[in-house]
């Protein structure tokens, strides 16, 4: 299973196709990608292999857009399916999610979010935790990192996410736990993946989070990395790949 994600001036579709290419590796049953077009959310995404993704989705969306996240799945909650595949989007349309790993307690957290109302199209524990986000943010209005790190606090199990939200286009919240999560800093870009073979030809400037550890990805701004659970800051420590 593998993340990819891409935030910047280029056109974010090849970049994610090619990236989860590269992860293929990592083992898969399923596979789809998110764009922005800087208006609407493209959500295309299917069982099989990247290559199917790729005919589906030329065909499904239009693929222009210079923020995107891609995903393959190896399915712990819920059978390989369309609809089971990632990404995830919130019951407002707004936020989307891309996750590798297992939320363990998401039975609780699904049924509390069913008595407020939320609706779950998949089976998938990340579907939980996509609307966990979004039901964080509507009640206090809070910013999308901050509905993060509260929702993480009450989730036990393993991930590496991203999320985009729509509404604040200019940024991708990622964080880690269990899952790996490497960021390539580029010039006016960032690029993000399960490990840096993604984006090894765009960039040598890598920070590869720690276990616990979440990141606001923010064009024109410098990365903040943050501790999930005391929310205290640590200093991004970038390491130089070998080209
Ligand atoms: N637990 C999630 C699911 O079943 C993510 C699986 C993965 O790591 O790809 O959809």
């Amino acid at each position: 299973c593998g993340i990819v994600g891409y935030i910047g001036h280029r056109e974010a579709y090849p970049i994610v196709i090619k990236g989860l290419k590269r992860l293929e590796y990592r083992g898969y049953d399923s596979a789809g990608i998110v764009l922005y077009d800087g208006k609407d959310l493209k959500l295309s995404k299917t069982k099989g292999k990247v290559s199917d993704l790729e005919e589906k989705s030329s065909k499904e969306i239009s693929t222009n857009g210079t923020i995107g996240m891609g995903h393959t799945r190896w399915a712990t909650h819920g059978v390989p399916n369309d609809v089971n595949s990632h990404p995830h989007l919130s019951n407002s349309g707004n936020l989307a999610i891309i996750h590798n790993g297992i939320i363990e307690n998401y039975e609780p957290l699904k049924k509390e979010l069913i008595n407020r109302g939320y609706t779950f199209k998949s089976d998938t524990d990340t579907e939980v935790l996509v609307n966990l986000i979004e039901d964080v943010q509507k009640k206090d209005n809070l910013k999308l990192g901050k509905a993060v790190q509260i929702a993480l606090n009450q989730v036990i199990g393993a991930y590496a996410i991203c999320v985009f939200d729509k509404q604040k286009p200019d940024e991708i919240v990622v964080a880690r736990l269990g899952s790996p999560l490497a960021i390539g800093i580029g010039k006016d870009e960032f690029f993000i993946a399960s490990d840096a073979t993604p984006f090894i030809e765009y960039t040598s400037n890598a920070i590869y989070l720690e276990d616990e550890e979440m990141a606001i990805v923010r064009l024109h701004k410098p990365l903040k990395i943050r501790k999930i659970k005391d929310d205290s800051l640590v200093d991004p420590y970038i390491q130089e790949l070998q080209m």
